[in-house]
C-alpha cells in the first residue's frame, strides 16, 4: 500500500509541495488579495482584461437567467442547442476551417481529440515543450510519442525519416508556448508534414485573440499559413477570451471523427449555457473591439525593453517576443517570488515538472488590464528583490 502522506512530507523536503493559495477581491483584477496580502497579479492569463469585461459578463448572466444554470446531459444525449452550434459556426470561421466542436476545456479538448484521432501503430511527433495536455492526449491514444526537440524543425525532419511511409502520422505543437512565450516557424512544419504525409495539429491557446490582423485567430493567421495546411486548430476560450472551454476546428470528416471517439466529448455534459454564451461574447469582442490588445501591445513595446534593462545587471535576461516573459532564476525562483509578494507583486513561481530542474522562473504575463505605473512598480520591486538575492547569496 503507497504512502501518500510520505509523498507529501518528501514533497515537502524538497521545496516541491504544490499549495494553493486564498484569492480574493478577484472582482478588483488584476489586483487581487493573496493569502492575505493585497498584490497585483503578474500571472494570470486574462491578457485582454476581459474575464472582468461587462458584455462578457452580461452575456453571462442573462444566459442563465433565460436558459438555466446547467446543460443536463452530454451533447449526444441531451441534443446540440442553438447558442452552442451558433458558437461553433463563429469558431469555425474564426479559423477559416469548415467544422468545429467544443469541449468543456482546453485540457479536455486536447486529451479527447488526441485519443480519438491517435491509435496503437500510429505516430505523434511533438514539440518537447509542448502543454502537458497534449503530452497525456497522445499517452492515452497508445500511438508512438515522439518528441522533438524545441522549435527544432532539423529533429523533426530526421525523426519523421526514421517512421514508416505508410503509418499515420501527426506533427504537434503548442503555437505560443505558455512556459517560455516562444513559437514555432509553422510553415516549416507544415512543409515538413506535407512532404512526409503527416497531418499537422496545433494549440493555439495562448495566441486565440492575440495574433493575426483579421480574425485575431491565432499564430497560424498572423504567419499566414493556409487552412488546409493545419489538420485540426485546437483552441482554448480560457486565456485571451476571458471565459472557459476549449474548441478544435477542422474538416468537417474529423470533427464528425470527433464527435464518434472523443471521449471528453462524449461522456461529459455539456458546458452550461452562462459559459456558451460568455465565450461567444468574447469571440465578438476580440474581433470587433481592438482597443484592448492595442492597449496591451503598446504596454508590451514599453515593458520588454524596460524589463531586459532591469534584469542585466543580475546577468539574467528574457528574450520573448510575446506577452509571456519567463525570467529563469533556477532555484532562486521561489524565493523571488515570496519577496515579491511581500511587496504587493503576485508572480508564481514556475517550478518542476512543469519545467525542467534548473529551469524554475517567474512566469510573467501582461494584460491589458495592467498600467504603465503598474509595471513601473513591479520593476522597481523586482531590483530591489534580485539585489537583496544577491546579497545573500553572496553573504
Ligand atoms: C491553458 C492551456 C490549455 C488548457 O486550456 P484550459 O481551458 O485551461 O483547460 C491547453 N493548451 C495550452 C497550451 C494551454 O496553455
Amino acid at each position: 500500500m503507497r504512502d501518500y502522506a510520505q509523498a507529501l512530507a518528501q514533497a515537502e523536503a524538497q521545496g516541491l509541495r504544490r499549495r494553493l493559495r486564498k484569492a480574493e477581491d478577484l472582482c478588483h483584477w488584476p489586483r487581487i488579495t493573496l493569502d492575505g496580502v493585497p498584490a497585483l497579479d503578474l500571472c494570470g492569463n486574462d491578457y485582454l482584461g476581459l474575464a472582468q469585461d461587462a458584455r462578457l459578463k452580461q452575456a453571462a448572466a442573462a444566459a442563465a437567467l433565460r436558459d438555466g444554470v446547467g446543460a443536463r446531459a452530454s451533447r449526444l444525449v441531451g441534443g446540440s442547442d442553438a447558442a452552442t452550434r451558433a458558437l461553433e459556426n463563429a469558431v469555425a470561421q474564426f479559423v477559416g476551417a469548415p467544422a468545429a466542436l467544443v469541449f468543456s476545456s482546453g485540457y479536455q479538448a486536447n486529451v479527447a481529440i488526441l485519443q480519438a484521432l491517435l491509435e496503437p501503430g500510429d505516430w505523434a511527433f511533438c514539440d518537447r515543450l509542448n502543454h502537458a495536455s497534449l503530452n497525456d492526449g497522445v499517452r492515452l491514444s497508445g500511438a508512438r510519442f515522439k518528441r522533438y526537440d524545441h522549435l527544432n524543425p532539423d529533429h523533426l525532419h530526421t525523426l519523421l525519416q526514421a517512421a514508416p511511409p505508410e503509418a499515420n502520422k501527426w506533427v504537434v505543437t503548442d503555437t505560443i508556448f505558455s512556459m517560455d512565450g516562444d513559437f514555432p516557424d509553422l510553415r516549416a512544419l507544415c512543409e515538413l508534414a506535407a512532404r512526409y504525409n503527416a497531418r499537422v495539429m496545433i494549440d493555439e491557446a495562448h495566441a486565440n485573440g492575440l495574433f493575426g490582423e483579421a480574425r485575431r485567430s491565432g499564430l497560424a493567421e498572423a504567419q499566414g499559413i493556409s487552412e488546409e495546411a493545419i489538420a485540426i486548430h485546437m483552441g482554448a476560450f480560457s486565456k485571451a477570451l476571458g471565459g472557459a472551454g476549449g474548441f478544435a476546428a477542422g474538416s468537417q470528416t474529423l470533427i464528425d471523427s470527433l464527435i464518434q471517439r472523443a471521449r471528453g466529448f462524449i461522456y461529459s455534459t455539456a458546458l452550461p449555457p452562462s459559459v456558451i454564451a460568455a465565450a461567444h461574447a468574447g469571440l465578438c469582442i476580440i474581433q470587433e473591439d481592438r482597443e484592448p490588445l492595442m492597449r496591451l501591445q503598446s504596454l508590451q513595446a514599453w515593458f520588454t525593453p524596460r524589463l531586459s534593462q532591469t534584469l542585466q545587471p543580475y546577468s539574467l535576461r528574457c528574450d520573448s517576443q510575446t506577452q509571456i516573459l519567463p525570467i529563469v532564476l533556477g532555484n532562486q525562483a521561489m524565493a523571488v517570488s515570496q519577496e515579491l509578494l511581500k511587496r504587493g507583486y503576485y508572480v508564481q513561481a514556475i517550478r518542476p515538472p512543469t519545467v525542467p530542474v534548473g529551469g524554475e522562473r517567474l512566469r510573467l504575463c501582461l494584460s491589458a488590464a495592467h498600467t504603465r505605473d503598474d509595471l513601473e512598480g513591479f520593476l522597481q520591486a523586482l531590483d530591489e528583490t534580485l539585489a537583496q538575492s544577491r546579497l545573500q547569496a553572496h553573504a
